[in-house]
C-alpha cells in the first residue's frame, strides 16, 4: 500500500507539466493559507487558487473507490476521515478567499490542466 502523503506522483507531475506549458506559474507542495499544514499540489498565490490531485483510493473517487477486505472497519473510518478532511480544507480555503480545485488522479491530464487554467485566469481577470 502506498504512503498517503507522498510527493511527486505521476499524475501530479503530468498535471504540473501541462499547466506550465499553458504559461501558468505556480508553487509546488506548499500550504496555501497560514495555520493549515495541508499542502496543496499546485498553488497560485496571486489568483488564490489551490490545486489538489486526489488519489482515487485515498480520497474515494466515485468511480474507483474500494475498501480493502482486511481490517475493513478501520479502512472505512480512515477513508471517510480523509474525505471529511478534504471537505474541511475546501471550506477553510473558501473562508480565506481561496478556491480549491480538485483533480482525480484518473482524469485526463489535458482536460484537468484546461480546468485549472480556466479557474486561475478567471481569478486573475477579477483582480484586473
Ligand atoms: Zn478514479
Amino acid at each position: 500500500m502506498q504512503r498517503q502523503s507522498r510527493r511527486d506522483t505521476v499524475p501530479e507531475l503530468l498535471l504540473r507539466r501541462a499547466v506550465w506549458r499553458r504559461g501558468l506559474r505556480y508553487r509546488v507542495d506548499v500550504s496555501p493559507i497560514h495555520g493549515t499544514r495541508r499542502r496543496a499540489d499546485l498553488v497560485f498565490p496571486r489568483a488564490k487558487v489551490a490545486v489538489y490531485v486526489d488519489g482515487c483510493f485515498w480520497h474515494c473517487c466515485p468511480q474507483h473507490a474500494t475498501t480493502p477486505k482486511a481490517n475493513r472497519g478501520w479502512w472505512v473510518e480512515k477513508l471517510h476521515a480523509n474525505v471529511a478532511r478534504d471537505r474541511d480544507t475546501d471550506r477553510r480555503l473558501h473562508e480565506a478567499g481561496w478556491t480549491a480545485v480538485r483533480i482525480w488522479e484518473h482524469e485526463d491530464t489535458e482536460a484537468a490542466a484546461k480546468r485549472v487554467e480556466r479557474v486561475v485566469r478567471e481569478h486573475l481577470a477579477e483582480l484586473g
